[in-house]
């Protein structure tokens, strides 16, 4: 492998140390604490394993930490509308987290939508979306962020470059496409429709970034990868009992300069991510 690994975990700790350094500065001036609020509906596995890492890292870190749950009954989406209702009230609670996937048959957009966008910890309404546009977004989705904090490590200059991405998701590709744009990058947004085309090698052949994040296990191969580009591998998928990202790591790692693992990438600077959007927010509460 010639490749320079991004591990994700040594740029979570750098965050967080920040992070940590700005709040007990902030708590001394304000005498406040500041509290994330995540909101479960029902139960799933993959949401239990996301609120006992926030809780560990909110932990960490100073900021208090509350699950509140709604079961998932008939009335599941009405009680959770007026909850969030009672959130969005409540001076004492800064940032706010709807946990996905929702059970079936709940609109989550619907529910996102009524957080606040000052309460809104994942940066997911349409108000703090749209800010991304103008470069103005202090919050923004946490994973487009940990791909951006991913590409700053690099420290290699942005300006002009040409990037990549496979997948247009709200969460992903669509956010981290403005952010790279307003840092003067020649953006691509490749997706299903590419796919189907046949034309994914052709463009992934271009980039001098490459981010992908398909959730189809190993769909960029590494013969398509540029020389000495940077390769961000977002994907996460279960073959068998290994985790594997949407990049052909082995042979992707001998062409590339930069590469993300899977796991290990972009996963453990996520959280890291909400942490520092709620205390964007409870900066913003101070006008700070
Ligand atoms: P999504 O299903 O919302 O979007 C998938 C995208 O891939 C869409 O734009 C779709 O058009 C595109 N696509 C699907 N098939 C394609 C094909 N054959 N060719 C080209 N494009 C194709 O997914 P998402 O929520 O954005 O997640 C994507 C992946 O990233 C998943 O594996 C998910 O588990 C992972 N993920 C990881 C983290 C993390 O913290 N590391 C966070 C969020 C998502």
């Amino acid at each position: 492998m010639s490749a320079i690994l991004l591990e994700g975990k040594s740029i979570a700790e750098r965050l967080k140390a920040k992070i940590k350094a700005e709040l007990e500065a902030l708590k001394a001036k304000t005498g406040r604490t500041p509290k994330l609020v995540a909101l479960q509906i029902g139960e799933s596995a993959s949401s239990a394993v996301y609120v006992k890492a926030q809780k560990k890292v909110a932990d960490s870190l100073g900021i208090e930490y509350e699950l509140r749950t709604v079961p998932d009954t008939i009335s599941a989406g009405r009680e959770a509308e007026e909850l969030i209702k009672e959130l969005n009230a409540d001076d004492n609670i800064t940032a706010i987290i709807l946990q996905l996937p929702l059970p079936k048959g709940l609109d989550a957009k619907r529910l996102i939508n009524l957080i606040l966008p000052s309460k809104d910890a994942e940066g997911m309404t349409p108000e703090n979306l749209g800010r991304i546009i103008s470069g103005q977004y202090r919050v923004g989705p946490c994973t487009a962020m940990a791909v951006m904090e991913l590409l700053e490590s690099t420290k290699v200059d942005l300006y002009g470059k040409e990037a990549v991405l496979v997948g247009h998701s709200e969460i992903v590709g669509k956010p981290l496409a403005m952010m790279l744009l307003n840092k003067f990058v020649t953006t691509t947004v490749c997706h299903i429709a590419t796919g189907e085309r046949g034309i994914l090698p052709e463009h992934v052949k271009r980039a001098e970034i490459m981010i992908a994040a398909v959730g189809r296990p190993e769909i960029i191969k590494g013969d398509w990868i540029k020389d000495k580009a940077i390769v961000i591998d977002v994907g996460i998928n279960r073959v068998g009992d290994k985790i594997v990202g949407d990049v052909e790591f082995g042979t992707a790692s001998q062409k590339a300069s930069y590469i993300t693992p899977v796991p290990g990438g972009v996963g453990p600077i996520t959280t890291t991510i909400l942490m520092r959007n709620t205390l964007e927010l409870f900066k913003d509460s101070f006008k700070l």
